[in-house]
């Protein structure tokens, strides 16, 4: 379950210190009340609950330069992560390949336009 973190919306809460975090579900509705002191409070997108996130391979990738395409449709590719387009469109001849690829082990090189 991801943490959120709240913070007091017209006060500073003196018992909490001003934020305070809550160990919700997803789906859960925000909080209305700080549940220690019941000043109102709203829910704030937080630093932390994004490094909670386990970054995917595509993101570590992405940070050495990679990018990673994953297959969208016949001959498309839609990037997942890193740097350059954001859409591979293969020629006929180029699905035509890749297709005859398949029948081999090795993952199929893009070549980026
Ligand atoms: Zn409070």
């Amino acid at each position: 379950m991801p943490i959120y973190e709240y913070e007091p919306i017209d006060y500073d809460c003196l018992i909490c210190g001003g934020r305070f975090e809550a160990l919700q579900g997803i789906h859960d509705e925000p909080l209305p009340f700080c549940p220690t002191c019941g000043l109102d409070c709203r829910r704030v997108i937080s630093k932390a609950s994004i490094k909670i996130a386990t970054p995917t391979d595509a993101d570590r990738a992405a940070k050495k330069g990679l990018t990673t395409f994953r297959r969208a449709e016949k001959g498309v590719w839609e990037k997942v992560a890193g740097p350059g387009v954001d859409v591979i469109q293969g020629s006929a001849e180029e699905i035509a390949s890749v297709e005859a690829e398949k029948k081999t082990s090795k993952p199929k090189k893009l070549e980026l336009p």
